[in-house]
């Protein structure tokens, strides 16, 4: 059996946060896992300027509210679903994802959760563990589960060694030259290929 495990910002949908800091005008919520590594280091920044602007779930719900899944994400992720168990491991929160969800099919999500306080501001963050990546692949394969994975980032990239096959899609070219050792394809016809590629069953496009 094979699983497909893919990441969502940056392979499915727009970087939530960069949206929002284009909406709200603060530049410093641009930093992402791109930019910042270490996850705890760039939550504790982006609740920081949240407090500092005054700005709670409701206003970033509004914002989400008007994304959409990135052109051929939708196409993409049913190809997909057809050919394998789908499982997204995202470190995005329930809170945020919610809607874009609802455009993808409600395809099975694994994430993170805010604590937000009654009037609106995000009081904290509850990971779901550490290293939650790596140790969903390492739970699938307890399962006896082969696992195929994609992501664009550095949090993916224990997923992509656990994983029987890692693929960086669309990932900056500061990832792809620190992790040579995964194929980078650029894409969804490409990302398609790849999975196919690292299944061992006969698939097709
Ligand atoms: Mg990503």
């Amino acid at each position: 059996m094979e699983l497909a495990c893919l990441d969502l910002e940056g392979v499915l949908i727009p970087e939530i946060w960069i949206a929002f800091a284009e909406k709200t005008g603060i530049d410093a919520l641009k930093a992402t896992t791109r930019d910042i590594p270490d996850y705890d280091v760039l939550m504790k920044q982006r609740l920081r300027l949240l407090e500092d602007n005054n700005l709670g779930l409701n206003e970033i719900q509004a914002v989400i509210a008007e994304l959409e899944p990135l052109p051929g994400a939708r196409e993409f992720i049913d190809w997909l679903r057809e050919r394998f168990q789908v499982v997204i491991l995202s470190d995005t929160f329930y809170e945020f994802a919610s809607p874009l969800m609802r455009q993808l099919g409600f395809p099975t999500l694994l994430c993170h959760k805010l604590e937000v306080a009654d009037d609106g501001r995000v009081t904290d963050y509850r990971l779901r563990q550490s290293d939650p990546k790596r140790k969903s692949i390492q739970a699938f394969h307890s399962l006896n589960y082969r696992c195929i994975a994609a992501g664009d980032s550095y949090n993916d990239t224990t997923m992509l060694s656990e994983a029987d096959a890692g693929i960086l899609f669309n990932a900056p070219d500061n990832v792809i030259a620190e992790f040579p050792q995964f194929p980078a394809v650029t894409g969804y016809d490409n990302l398609k290929q790849a999975f196919i590629d690292a299944s061992e069953r006969p698939l097709s496009l």
